[in-house]
């Protein structure tokens, strides 16, 4: 059960601070390795505040050989839910005792769930978290995608654009092995008319993508980084997206915008899949105009 304090249920301004605790906290966490660095406790513990949660949010140093202890230690201590970041994603599956649909179909998982009946579900939100934000740009059904990258991410964004009905899926990758199988796991899982493009040299963006999408770990950290495409044949009004956080204005949304494109940072992904959560383990709509700033104060960008 979720608790309100009085305070926030009288008043819309509710408590920037947690309330004093009454009695056992609920606990939702992060597992990864590392997890230094990572922006989500600071984002959701904000969040919880918003609403005057007297919940809490940890982040947990995990090494591979220890995620089976870490899951059990969840369900034991009645965890009401979490993240899994690298390099946990796929391992933690056969700990868990349920998956969604998504996640089964994309082999990873990136948020736990616990259920009424204290059973623990995986769920995939990386995905689901990119769609909320290019739905705000565009509604990807019946569109064209590019989608550069064939890594976790680039799974669960071509899964996720799949089920959402997008027309056609170009998975441009530079290894050929996984930009096959994620083309093969979007046409036989999904349904989708998906293709796999062998990345050489500048890719040239055709003119009839309607939505482009760079899923690669291009430019994280590192602000002159170029993904090699061209953009000579962009079609006025595409949509192109960055995976990319960190900077938010990348070089590739910068010369996509110089075309004339609509462009989408990857903050937005990061704030909507961290609301899913919040949902899910909550029953609550976060304040993602909060989650955004919080995310820009932590990474001071
Ligand atoms: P992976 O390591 O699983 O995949 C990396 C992908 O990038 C692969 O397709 C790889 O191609 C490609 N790649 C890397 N370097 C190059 C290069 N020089 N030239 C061409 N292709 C390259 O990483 P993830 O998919 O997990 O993450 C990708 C990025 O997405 C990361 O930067 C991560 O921070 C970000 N991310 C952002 C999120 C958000 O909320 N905004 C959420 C999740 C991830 P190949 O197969 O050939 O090696």
């Amino acid at each position: 059960m979720s608790r309100v304090s009085e305070s926030s249920k009288s008043s819309s301004q509710a408590a920037e601070a947690a309330p004093i605790n009454a009695g056992v906290q609920e606990v939702c966490c992060l597992l990864g390795q590392p997890v230094a660095g990572n922006p989500t406790q600071f984002m959701i513990e904000k969040a919880f505040a918003r609403l005057g949660l007297d919940w809490r949010y940890l982040s947990f140093e995990v090494p591979p050989e220890a995620l089976g202890d870490a899951i059990r230690g969840m369900r034991a201590m009645g965890f009401r839910g979490g993240n899994i970041t690298k390099p946990h994603k796929v391992a933690v599956i056969e700990f868990l005792d349920r998956l969604s649909p998504a996640a089964e179909m994309m082999g990873a998982v990136n948020c736990i769930v616990r259920q009424d009946d204290g059973k623990l579900l995986g769920e995939n939100t990386d995905g689901k978290g990119f769609l909320e934000s290019l739905k705000e740009l565009i509604n990807p059904a019946g569109q064209r995608v590019v989608l550069l990258g064939a890594g976790g991410a680039a799974r669960a964004i071509g899964v996720e654009l799949a089920l959402a009905g997008a027309a056609s899926i170009a998975v441009v990758n530079r290894s050929a092995e996984r930009g096959e199988a994620l083309a093969k796991l979007l046409r036989e899982k999904a349904s989708a008319n998906a293709t796999y493009v062998p990345w050489e040299g500048e890719y040239e963006i055709p003119a009839d993508a309607q939505v482009v999408v760079n899923a690669t770990s291009i430019g994280l950290f590192e602000p002159e980084a170029r993904v090699p495409v061209k953009f000579d044949q962009l079609a006025s009004g595409a949509v192109v997206a960055d995976v990319i956080f960190n900077p938010v204005d990348t070089r590739f949304l910068h010369e996509a915008k110089a075309r004339g494109a609509r462009t989408l940072d990857g903050l937005g992904m990061i704030v909507n899949q961290g609301a899913i959560g919040f949902r899910l383990w909550t029953g609550l709509d976060p304040d993602k105009a909060l989650m955004r700033d919080a995310v820009e104060e932590y990474l001071g960008v």
